[in-house]
């Protein structure tokens, strides 16, 4: 064995004790880490000849990079949609590590991870209150949830047309809809070769984000019997607006449809009571995409799909590798290997097993209600602050707000995310809505209290004055 490797080895015990050490104190005191930073010049060393070892590359990383490390795990962290790692999480996440299983055998044979990764999903679909007639698994993120669920919804077409798409390539056009869908399913259809342009925008309904479904039905008359697909959304990422799910589930009593939601983080609403009726009907989509890293709170990578039994077969067609003989007949048997676009996989499904058992139904509830109501309250102040408005009603946990004055808002939102970046004690993005430059809190941390909007208020107050001088 190498010298390096196996003095490692040997200190095992020590190495993971230092790090350990060192997370705790991190995740301690994240509150005041950073949630912004100017990189500067970073002296990034090269391939070693001869290797250091873990206790002195963990030292090397730490006088390299902690600086320009954010708290993006943290309770102030509102840009883009960016979740938190709850401890149960994490301790799941670091097992994963340390067990290392490749999960893609459900037969019994082997380890039990795939079967653990079923399990979790039935978890899950009890969380968000879906019936037992979805399948579903774990990817990097809700990109590659989407990318897997229309890739089954493009086997389902080729199907409508006596196509076999997987075996012979895409049909000259697959007819598409959607009215504001995230730009990762746009990227889906790149990927599968549907073309991003081939995606026919619906109107949405005056002042909102959703499908206008009088408009829908009038597209959808002038061609009755032709097969589509559309994606749906529970939740965008501006306004946090959710399609009318009972009105397109309406819709499959007309239409021949593959019914596709990308529910990222807005399926997280069915653990409101107050906010669960904007998903009622969504039980009977075809596809469902759900984020993890996002509001269930476990670290990156991880997202799920959930695709309906009926298309179990039409999802093996497309993701069989049917060329390796030592793997079986691909349809018959289930196996993540012919279900999903990776082969080999890490053991997605652990952490997030973990922080469902170490919180439960209510524990997630509990998370949910409670970036909700923050989300109320930041509005409110910003509604009642001399130089800011809201942009957008709050329709879930993403404020979208922009500064009062209509000849200052562009040049002044970009110093302001700039300052506030600088000063690192929230972190916000700029974002485009009704062609006016405005700023995004999106809540999803566990940890964020009625505190952090205070402190948030405070500086937003205060970059603005500053600005403003
Ligand atoms: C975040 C998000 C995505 C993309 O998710 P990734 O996990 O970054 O791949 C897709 N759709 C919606 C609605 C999102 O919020």
């Amino acid at each position: 064995m190498y010298p390096a490797l196996q003095k490692d080895l040997e200190n095992l015990e020590e190495i993971l004790q230092e790090v350990r050490d060192f997370s705790v104190d991190y995740l301690s005191n994240l509150d005041h880490f950073p949630t912004g930073r100017t990189l500067g010049s970073i002296a990034f060393p090269g391939l070693p000849a001869v290797g250091a070892g873990a206790a002195q590359t963990h030292q090397l990383f730490k006088e390299t990079f902690l600086k320009n490390i954010v708290a993006s795990s943290g309770s102030r962290y509102w840009g883009y949609v960016t979740g938190g790692t709850t401890p149960a999480a994490i301790a799941g996440d670091w097992l994963t590590s340390i067990f290392d299983q490749n999960t893609f055998n459900t037969s019994g044979l082997g380890d039990v991870s795939a079967i653990l990764e079923l399990e979790t999903i039935k978890m899950m679909l009890e969380l968000f209150e879906l019936p037992a007639t979805f399948n579903g698994g774990f990817v990097s993120g809700a990109t590659m949830s989407n990318f897997t669920c229309l890739a089954v919804a493009r086997q389902w077409f080729g199907k409508t047309q006596s196509i076999d798409i997987a075996k012979e390539g895409n049909p000259s056009t697959i007819k598409m809809y959607a009215a504001v869908p995230h730009s990762s399913s746009v990227k889906a259809l790149s990927m599968l070769g549907l073309g991003s342009k081939n995606l026919t925008i619906v109107p949405t309904s005056p002042g909102r984000e959703c499908i206008d479904i009088k408009k829908f039905k009038e597209i959808l008359a002038r061609q009755p019997n032709n097969p589509f697909i559309l994606i749906a959304s529970a939740g965008t990422v501006n306004t946090v607006d959710f399609d009318d799910m009972e009105a397109i589930a309406q819709l499959r009593k007309e239409y021949n449809f593959w019914w596709h939601i990308d529910a990222a983080f807005g399926a997280f609403a069915s653990c409101s009571t107050d906010y669960k009726y904007l998903l009622h009907g969504w039980e009977l989509a075809d596809s469902i995409t759900v984020d993890c890293h996002k509001w269930l709170n476990v670290p990156y990578d991880s997202a799920v799909f959930f695709t309906k039994k009926e298309h179990e077969n039409l999802q093996k067609e497309t993701f069989q590798n049917a060329n390796a003989p030592y793997l079986g007949d691909t349809i018959k048997y289930f196996s993540y290997l012919n279900f999903v676009p990776e082969s080999s996989r890490r053991f997605r499904a652990l952490p997030v097993w973990f922080t469902l058992q170490a919180y439960g139904k209510a524990g997630y509830c509990s998370i949910v209600e409670n970036n909700i109501t923050l989300a109320k309250e930041l509005a409110g102040k910003i509604e009642n602050s001399a130089y800011y408005q809201l942009a957008a009603p709050v329709r879930l946990n993403t404020v979208c707000f922009t500064v009062k004055d209509k000849n200052k808002r562009d040049d002044y939102i970009k110093a302001i995310i700039t300052k506030l970046n600088e000063n690192g004690k929230i972190f916000l993005t700029p974002t485009l809505y009704n062609e006016k430059s405005c700023i995004r809190a999106a809540l999803v941390n566990w940890r964020t209290g009625k505190a952090d909007i205070e402190i948030a208020m405070k500086e937003l107050t205060e970059v603005y004055e500053l600005i403003d001088k």
